[in-house]
């Protein structure tokens, strides 16, 4: 089971298959993007395999090849059509699970992301999580499992996954076929930086921030009130707030760096003569405030006035020392 960065997590499912004791539900939580689906995905395929080694499933047996292509018949997956995963979605299920399986191996129900589940397809799932049919198994994933209800959380044994460090990311995103010719290293680099440690984030930032980086330096370079409006329109109804910040949090910070006198750990290398010259602009101190207010506001809630906020903080910006 190869899943970078959750070798905790990957040590625990490998002890359950070793000792046959696979519970029959597994919540994988954790940040969006670092593996759990994959984790989740490897070990439906260890489940199915015929020829089951230490390190998870052979991938080459015919209930291996099966899955890989997504169509062994033993196993089930649960999303949301549309926003949630409604009551109907959960009674379908228990349908199709009253029925005989077709093969003789376990059954696996992948539900992701459960923690979009509603009240009432958590309340109807909760008489399959308590007696599963036999040989099967739920995989429930969640980015937040806050937002499962505890009935849920209780039944279910919990794996946890971690956030990667950004030298991790950074692998994982240049070893992706294509990746490495469409973007520049340090542009990789700057990804991994604000993904949050995670993967899947990174890549979206990657495909999200051509030009935002240089247009974060020239708001930050000189006061201009129509740019800057401009920008906090843009920011209205941002679904991601993360993403959105992600530009102006590499340079800030980059920017603080330069501001303290060293260039080690710089992300926008290919940027560095701008971002030198908006260095003077403040004290190290004022930068540092700067990047503190911007990891700040990657905190607020997603119902937040983002429009307001980001204009704040850019007139704010120019206005204090
Ligand atoms: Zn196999």
């Amino acid at each position: 089971m190869d899943v970078r960065g959750q070798d905790r997590a990957v040590a625990l499912l490998l002890r359950y298959l070793e000792t046959g004791n696979v519970p029959p539900g597994l919540l994988f939580f954790g940040e969006e993007g670092i593996g759990k689906e994959m984790a989740a995905s490897a070990f439906v395929s260890a489940l199915f395999c015929r020829n089951r080694g230490t390190a998870g499933g052979c991938g080459t047996c015919h209930d291996c090849r099966l899955h890989a292509s997504g169509s062994h018949p033993n196993f089930l997956r649960v999303s949301p059509e549309k926003q949630n995963i409604l009551i109907d979605d959960i009674r379908a299920l228990q349908d199709e699970l009253s029925l005989k399986a077709f093969s003789d191996r376990p059954r696996a129900v992948l539900i992701a992301p459960a923690d979009r589940m509603t009240i009432q397809a958590a309340n109807a799932l909760l008489k399959t999580l308590e007696e599963p049919p036999p040989g099967t198994h739920l995989f429930l994933v969640a980015h937040r499992i806050s937002r499962l209800p505890p009935t849920i959380v209780s039944r279910c044994q919990k794996i946890s996954f971690s956030p990667l460090t950004p030298g991790e990311v950074e692998e994982i995103l240049a070893g992706i076929p294509g990746i490495g010719s469409r973007y520049r290293p340090e542009e990789i680099r700057g990804a991994a930086a604000c993904s949050g440690g995670s993967p899947g984030r990174a890549l979206e930032v990657l495909e999200e921030a051509g030009g935002e980086r240089e247009k974060w330096v020239q708001l930050l370079s000189s006061p201009d009130p129509a740019a800057i409006t401009e920008t906090a329109a843009s920011w209205k109804g941002a679904a991601d707030l993360s993403r959105k910040l992600a530009a102006p949090l590499s340079v800030v910070r980059d920017i603080a760096l330069l501001s303290s006198g060293t260039e080690m750990g710089i992300i926008n290398e290919d940027l560095k003569t701008a971002l030198r010259a908006a260095a003077g602009r403040k004290t190290p101190e004022g930068w540092g405030r700067a990047f503190k207010a911007l990891l700040s506001m990657s905190r607020m809630p997603p119902q937040a006035q983002k429009q307001l906020m980001v204009e704040a903080f850019l007139f704010e910006f120019h206005r204090k020392g």
